[in-house]
C-alpha cells in the first residue's frame, strides 16, 4: 500500500523527561500496534513543552533525544513510522497562530484539562494557556484521521474537531475530522497510588529503569494498610500491587486466582510483589536490549529524528499552502491584482 492511502495519525509527547510505564499502557502500545498500518507522525513538542520549561531549556534539550530513545526502544520503527522535532517545522506554529483567529477564547477557557492544569501552576504563562491550540495545530496540519492518547487529551481532540469543522465551513473543507484512540489503560496510577504516574509528580517506574530499581519500586509499593501477616485475609480493592497486576497481567483467570488467595489469606505481600516484578521486568527486558542497541549506534538515533522531520517538513508546507489558499492570504504579489489596482485607479 502506498504511504499516502493510509489512514493518518498525529500523536506526540512533550520533551520533559524520560517516558514510563503510563506512557507504555496509555499510548505506545497502541502506537506499536498501530504502526504497520498507519501513516504515522510522531510528535516531539518541544514548542509545546516550553509552555512551562522556558527557564530549563536544557531539560527540554536533554529530553528530546531521551524521548527518541525510548520509543526506538519499546520498538517504533522510524522506517515505517516518522519522527518530528516540532520547533524544526515553524508551519506548526504557524497554523497555530492562524487558527487562534477563529478560535473563541471562551472554548479554551472550559478545557477542562487545562483548566486542572491551571489550578496546579502559579502564573501560568500565555504561551502554556495557549497549549491545547497548538496541539490542534499539530493534528490539523498533519491532516491526520486518528490520534491515539491518554484520557487526560480527550478535551484536546474535541477542540480540534470543533475548530476543524469551523475552519472548514468558513474557508473551505481541507480538514479531516480526527478521532480519539485511547490506550487499554486509559490512566494508570503512580507507584504512590496517586491518581496519575506523571513525570511532574515523580511518582514513575520508567521505562529505563534498571531490573533491580523495578524491584525496589515495587517492594515500596502500599499494599493493604489493614494487613498485619500474610496470613490476614487481604483486600484487593485500591491496593497499588494489585492495580498494576491489573494492568499488566495478561493470563485473566490466573490473575483471578491469585485475588482470590489473597482475600483468603493464603498468599503474603511478598509474593504478589514478586510476581509483579517479574511481570515489569520481563515487559522491560527487551526494551533495555533495544536501548543498548541505540546507545551503541547514536547514528541511528539521529537519522530517525532528521529523516522524519524531513519527510513531515514536505507534508507541512503542502498543507500550510492550502490553508493560506483558502484563506485567500497569498498571492498578494500577482501581477494581476497590481493591474486590477491600477483599473480601479483610473476609474
Ligand atoms: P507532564 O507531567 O510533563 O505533562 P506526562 O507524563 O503527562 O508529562 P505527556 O507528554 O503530557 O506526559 O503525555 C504523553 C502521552 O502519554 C499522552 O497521550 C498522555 O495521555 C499519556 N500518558 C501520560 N501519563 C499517563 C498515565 N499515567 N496513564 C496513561 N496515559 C498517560
Ligand atoms: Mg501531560
Amino acid at each position: 500500500m502506498n504511504m499516502h492511502q493510509k489512514k493518518r495519525i498525529l500523536t506526540g509527547m512533550r520533551p520533559t523527561g524520560k517516558l514510563h510505564l503510563g506512557h507504555y499502557v496509555g499510548a505506545l502500545e497502541n502506537w506499536i500496534k498501530l504502526q504497520d498500518n498507519y501513516d504515522c507522525y510522531f510528535l516531539i513538542s518541544d514548542y509545546q513543552a516550553l509552555g512551562d520549561y522556558s527557564e530549563d531549556v536544557s531539560k527540554i534539550r536533554n529530553s528530546v533525544i531521551e524521548v527518541a530513545l525510548d520509543w526506538l526502544s519499546v520498538g517504533l520503527d522510524p522506517k515505517s513510522t516518522t519522527f518530528v522535532i516540532q520547533s524544526y517545522i515553524p508551519e506548526y506554529a504557524e497554523l497555530s497562530m492562524l487558527l487562534s483567529m477563529i478560535t473563541p477564547k471562551s472554548m479554551i477557557d472550559r478545557n477542562p484539562t487545562l483548566k486542572s492544569e491551571m489550578e496546579r501552576q502559579k502564573n501560568v504563562s500565555l504561551g502554556f494557556y495557549n497549549y491545547p491550540l497548538s496541539q490542534v495545530a499539530d493534528i490539523l496540519l498533519s491532516k491526520a484521521d486518528l490520534v491515539p492518547v491518554g484520557e487526560d487529551q480527550l478535551p484536546h481532540i474535541e477542540l480540534t474537531r470543533e475548530i476543524a469543522r469551523k475552519f472548514n465551513r468558513i474557508y473551505k473543507d481541507i480538514f479531516p475530522m480526527p478521532e480519539a484512540l485511547v490506550g487499554r489503560v486509559p490512566r494508570l496510577v503512580g507507584i504512590d497510588g496517586r491518581a496519575k504516574m506523571s513525570k511532574s509528580l515523580g511518582n514513575c517506574i520508567y521505562l529505563s529503569d534498571s531490573e533491580k530499581t523495578v524491584k525496589q519500586k515495587v517492594n515500596k509499593m502500599y499494599t493493604d494498610p489493614t494487613r498485619a501477616k500474610a496470613t490476614d485475609p487481604g483486600h484487593v480493592e485500591g491496593n497499588v500491587v494489585f492495580t498494576y497486576l491489573d494492568a499488566f497481567y495478561s493470563d485473566k483467570k490466573e490473575l483471578e486466582n491469585l485475588k482470590k488467595k489473597y482475600t483468603q489469606g493464603k498468599v503474603g505481600d511478598v509474593e504478589i510483589k514478586n510476581i509483579l516484578s517479574d511481570l515489569l521486568n520481563d515487559l522491560l527486558k527487551p526494551i533495555r536490549e533495544r536501548r543498548k542497541f541505540y546507545l551503541d549506534n547514536p547514528e541511528k538515533v539521529r537519522d530517525a529524528l532528521v529523516e522524519g522531520t524531513l519527510r513531515a517538513k514536505k507534508v507541512a508546507q503542502e498543507t500550510i499552502l492550502e490553508v493560506r489558499k483558502a484563506m485567500n492570504i497569498t498571492g498578494y504579489e500577482d501581477i494581476n491584482n497590481i493591474r486590477i489596482m491600477n483599473t480601479l485607479d483610473n476609474k
